[in-house]
């Protein structure tokens, strides 16, 4: 989901807590022949939540972990009522499944030996607890445990935004500069379409809590849900265009956060479908800050009369209004 800099949301160094936190051993799951260090791979969260930060620390110092080549998988040991919060059987399944998506993640967006500094995981950590999944940063990203075992995990997704290079960090600017600056349709529509595209390849049930339908109804999805959001000519304005939709981050959300990733993703979708796949794309969103120039320039398309042209062709006559600044 990505919220970066929004009301409300805090961040904090999590060093000394993470190094704390590598110097307890869980009961469950730990090898005694190799070292805690190389067992509990601690990951790094650059702009984490306050919930992160602790949930982060709880699992690395009572949970267990599962490792693979490119994934580590943060577990709880037991539930809120002391039982055994997932079998082994189970976080097997999850952690190959991750990592099978992770490996073929990174080869489709051109980076197969993507790194975090030195390390090439992504790391996931799965409180049992209730909340936006998210990556805030660095190669970790939070997802609630119920959403990984009942397969209704944007985990795809989260680890898009980790994955996708970014000469630059949205997250971490002041609040003011990314609201106005910020393309948040791309972030969010590259994001989801590229989950959604490995997820095919791979086979997965892809799954987004907000626009959970398949790849064939997501036009129809967008249309019906930018028709039926507040402002539709506000909505739109800021998608293809730079700066964060505000009510996305505040009491209105629920009305317009699935109008925005419906209509983001399958604009994005109709771009990469455009230029034949998704390099152009991916060149532009690495441009920090000069996504929407770069992105016209390497496509020789105005990205106002590429969203007019997918709009008419979901069948949407709205003119965006001028509240977002289009460069
Ligand atoms: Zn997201």
């Amino acid at each position: 989901m990505n919220q970066p800099n929004s009301v409300g949301l805090r961040r904090r160094p999590i060093v000394a807590l993470a190094v704390a936190s590598a110097m307890f051993l869980s009961a469950c799951g730990t090898n005694p022949h190799q070292s805690p260090e190389a067992m509990r791979p601690i990951g790094t969260s650059l702009n984490a939540w306050d919930e992160d930060i602790a949930r982060k620390a709880e699992l690395e110092s009572v949970g267990t972990c599962r490792l693979r080549r490119d994934v580590v998988a943060w577990f709880p040991c037991a539930d809120s009522r002391g039982a055994p919060a997932i079998s082994e059987a189970e976080m097997s399944t999850i952690v190959d499944k991750l990592e099978r998506g992770i490996r073929a993640a990174k080869v489709f967006i051109g980076a197969p030996d993507w790194s975090c500094g030195d390390d090439r995981r992504v790391f996931f950590y799965f409180p049992d607890a209730n909340f936006i999944s998210h990556a805030p940063g660095g190669n970790t990203a939070f997802i609630p445990l119920w959403r990984i075992r009942q397969d209704q995990a944007p985990w795809l997704h989260e680890a898009m935004h980790l994955l996708v290079k970014v000469d630059g960090d949205w997250l971490s600017q002041a609040d003011g500069v990314a609201e106005a600056r910020m393309p948040l349709w791309l972030h969010e529509g590259l994001a989801e379409a590229l989950a959604m595209a490995v997820a095919e390849q791979e086979g997965f049930a892809h799954y987004s809590p907000l626009i959970d339908v398949p790849a064939d109804r997501l036009d129809a999805f967008a249309a019906e849900h930018i028709r039926a959001c507040p402002d539709p000519p506000r909505l739109l304005a800021f998608v293809g265009g730079r700066g964060k939709l505000s009510e996305l981050f505040g009491e209105e959300r629920m009305q317009y956060a699935p109008a925005f990733y419906a209509a983001s993703t399958p604009f994005v979708r109709s771009l990469a479908r455009r230029d034949g796949g998704y390099r152009l794309l991916l060149r532009a969103i690495a441009d920090f800050d000069n996504e929407i120039t770069t992105y016209e320039r390497l496509s020789g398309r105005s990205l106002d009369d590429s969203r007019r042209e997918w709009m008419a062709s979901i069948g949407v006559e709205i003119a965006p209004s001028s509240v977002a600044p289009s460069r």
